[in-house]
């Protein structure tokens, strides 16, 4: 059952709107009210996607929404466009790889030529951390980070709470322990963040080597060796080797990683037996997580995940673009 939102307390609204963020850049910009906020209006969203065949509002009719990936991305880019679709804008995609990024243009003439085709939402991916926010800062629409290098994925974070909490009811002493290649993760660092901030007990895994200095500022707490940061867990998060963020060897060989790392069968076994696997994917199976763990038909919730991520990024679009629609209340 969907938990409903605490009431915001006064000093959250005096003077503001609802929910006062131009842009979703990260989840540390975002309070649990306001997080929590966004896991209602999702949910009404997953409902609607699951019960109708048409699956039109067209809330965002006469919008235009640009998607500019800079970075490769299947499940977000295409989730992205569903959900403006859905919401009845018109979607547009712009590739990094057919743009004119590749013949040198610099990333601030680039924020202002998307800015010069009043977009009314930029949805953003890019390698490199911070480059969503320079150009948040240069155009006049709201922009959602999609993600941006190792720093954030709110979205991801976003639709991985929905999942847990449509699995799970609700977060508070939750055990959640996010496991493998931490260091180069966006999606870890924005779960980090918001599974802290709902209440939820997080556990870093990894390797010394894939740790980030401090996690513990990101509210986690760091575990070493996998079979003590699986013990007791509700939920086993999978992260994937970020091989193209690695420069140099960061571990011995993919199937020594698996062998201390993988979650099989076997390792599962040691966190609560109803315990719920997730992995944002794109998954490398044999090397993190193991086919038969991965398809398991009541613990992973991995298809759950990307079903959950349509929902979210509904909300996203819908939430942010209010003040543009004059939505009441919103101004
Ligand atoms: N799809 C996620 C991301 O964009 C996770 C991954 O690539 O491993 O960060």
């Amino acid at each position: 059952m969907p938990q409903t939102p605490a009431a915001p307390a006064s000093s959250d609204l005096s003077g503001r709107a609802l929910f006062p963020h131009r842009h979703l850049l990260s989840i540390a910009d975002l309070k649990p009210w306001e997080i929590r906020f966004l896991l209602d209006e999702a949910e009404q969203w997953a409902r609607a996607n699951r019960g109708h065949a048409r699956k039109h509002d067209d809330r965002l009719a006469g919008m235009t929404q640009i998607n500019a990936f800079f970075e490769n991305s299947t499940r977000t880019l295409l989730s992205f466009e569903i959900a403006g679709k859905r919401l009845g804008a018109d979607v547009v995609n712009m590739a990094a790889a057919t743009s004119s990024v590749k013949k040198g243009e610099t990333l601030i003439d680039t924020a202002m030529t998307l800015n010069a085709m009043s977009a009314d939402v930029i949805v953003i991916r890019h390698a490199s951390s911070g480059a969503v926010a320079l150009i948040a800062d240069k155009v006049d629409c709201p922009v959602l980070n999609a993600g941006d290098g190792w720093h954030q994925h709110p979205t991801q974070a976003l639709l991985d709470a929905l999942t847990i909490r449509r699995r799970k009811g609700g977060f508070e002493g939750l055990v959640v322990a996010i496991c493998g290649d931490v260091l180069h993760s966006r999606v870890a660092r924005s779960n980090m963040l918001c599974l802290a901030a709902l209440g939820a007990q997080v556990r870093a895994v990894a390797p010394p080597t894939l740790m980030p200095p401090q996690v513990e500022m990101l509210g986690a707490t760091p575990f070493t060796r996998m079979d003590e940061g699986l013990e007791g867990a509700d939920v086993v998060m999978m992260l994937r080797l970020q091989n193209e963020r690695m420069d140099g060897a960061f571990i011995p060989s993919a199937r020594e990683y698996h062998r201390l790392y993988g979650l099989t069968p076997e390792r599962l076994a040691i966190a609560k037996p109803d315990a719920l696997v997730m992995h944002p994917g794109p998954m490398n199976r044999g090397v993190e997580i193991s086919s038969t763990v991965a398809d398991h038909p009541d613990r992973s919730a991995i298809t759950e995940q990307v079903e959950m991520g349509v929902a979210i990024r509904m909300a996203c679009l819908d939430v942010l673009t209010r003040a543009a629609r004059g939505v009441e209340g919103w101004a």
